[in-house]
């Protein structure tokens, strides 16, 4: 999709896209383009329908403006234990004006359920825009809303590679805490089969810049993305691209398929060979073995992952990691196959809940009840995870 100028000049209100990282679930969202400038990956869903464009800049500060005027309003009142009653919250809406019903809705969402603290800039790759619009737009949110703590973003490996260092400081200074990036591979025949438009070179260059300008730098992993031919692979050069950029945060996000997304054709016609939970456990502890010589935190909070408790900071926590996965892999099939559905249905979180009695009986009888055999199990599990998608 070629990159677009909005279709116009005229502001429609406040706007918010479609996606976030997960761990920005309490973050005010501010949209500063729309939809994706490149939406080729062929894994995601998200975009595929929607053109990408920009936002003008004064549009981007409108929508702080008027996040503001809610924010401070509603901040009035706050009780001394930080809380707005309903009857306080019913009493503002009453006050909004019909246009700004969406803004208010957000502004009261950040207030009631959010963290006040935190704003993420959308949508998927919010640094495409003029290194100068970006200083300007968080030069005019850090103004607007002082008390915030940190300001993240979305970015592609590429923009970032493209943008000078002195550039990404300026946008540093002005506001910008920390940058996710889809790295999802550091394999070149995974990135290329599945056209994320760009290289391991590219991303180990876009990461280290990011950490020079001085930005915490997130990366996102795909475990699963290799399929069955190239699983080992992707684990053994993810490992290494991480291991050269040393990123804060490493975040899985397992692959799932949804029809919408250009890979759900590959995998129907025969030609991607999705991983079982099973594969993606042994692919995730090669990859934990492989990492080296860096301090990131490793993440797991997507749900889409089969191990939530896949997490610690490198190297303090990495055998306790190794531990887990050696642990999955050496138990017995039918435990293995009860955990999977469990986790995929909500009823287990880690796998020491199949030690409870209870929650393993529970899961015992949705496989009677769903049918869920060794045979069926892998197929089940993908239609479940294709709900969180
Ligand atoms: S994964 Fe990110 S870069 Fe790729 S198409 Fe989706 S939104 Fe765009």
């Amino acid at each position: 999709m070629s990159r677009q100028e909005a279709p116009n000049s005229t502001y429609h209100g406040f706007e918010q896209g479609p996606i976030r990282p997960p761990n920005e679930a309490r973050s005010l969202l501010i949209r500063v383009t729309r939809n994706c400038p490149w939406n080729r990956c062929m894994f995601c869903p998200v975009y595929k329908t929607a053109h990408f464009s920009t936002r003008p800049v004064e549009h981007v500060k409108k929508d702080i403006d008027l996040v503001r005027k809610h924010v401070e309003t509603l901040r009035q009142l706050l009780d001394d234990s930080g809380r707005i009653t309903i009857a306080g919250l019913q009493k503002a809406a009453m006050r909004v004006e019909y246009e700004e019903w969406h803004v208010f809705d957000r502004a009261a969402d950040w207030v009631y359920v959010g963290d006040m603290k935190s704003v993420f800039l959308q949508d998927a790759d919010s640094l495409v825009i003029k290194p100068t619009d970006m200083v300007a737009i968080l030069t005019h949110l850090r103004k607007q809303l002082p008390f915030v703590r940190r300001v993240t973003s979305y970015a592609r490996a590429k923009t970032i590679a493209s943008r000078k260092v002195e550039d990404l400081k300026a946008i540093k200074e002005a506001g910008l805490d920390r940058i996710h990036i889809g790295l999802e591979s550091g394999s070149d025949e995974v990135l290329a089969r599945v056209n994320k438009g760009s290289t391991k070179e590219i991303q180990i260059k876009a990461g280290l810049k990011v950490k020079q300008a001085g930005m915490e730098l997130s990366e996102y992993v795909m475990p699963g993305l290799g399929g069955q031919d190239l699983w080992e692979i992707h684990a053994i050069e993810t490992a290494d691209a991480l291991s050269q950029i040393n990123p804060d945060f490493i975040r899985l996000r397992t692959l799932a398929i949804p029809p919408q997304a250009p890979l759900f054709e590959e995998w129907q016609a025969g030609r991607f060979k999705k991983c079982t939970d099973l594969m993606i456990a042994k692919e995730m502890l090669l990859f934990i073995e492989k990492l080296d010589g860096i301090t990131s935190y490793v993440k797991s909070d997507h749900i889409l992952n089969l191990f939530m408790e896949l997490q610690g900071k490198l190297p303090e926590h990495k055998q306790r990691m190794i531990d887990l996965l050696s642990n999955y892999l050496g138990m017995e099939p039918e435990d293995q196959r009860l955990y999977q559905v469990g986790r995929r249905l909500g009823i287990l979180t880690r796998t020491r809940d199949l030690e409870n009695p209870h929650k393993k009986a529970k899961v015992e009888k949705a496989c009677r009840k769903l049918g869920i055999t060794a045979d069926n199990v892998d197929e089940v599990t993908d239609q479940l995870m294709t709900r969180f998608v």
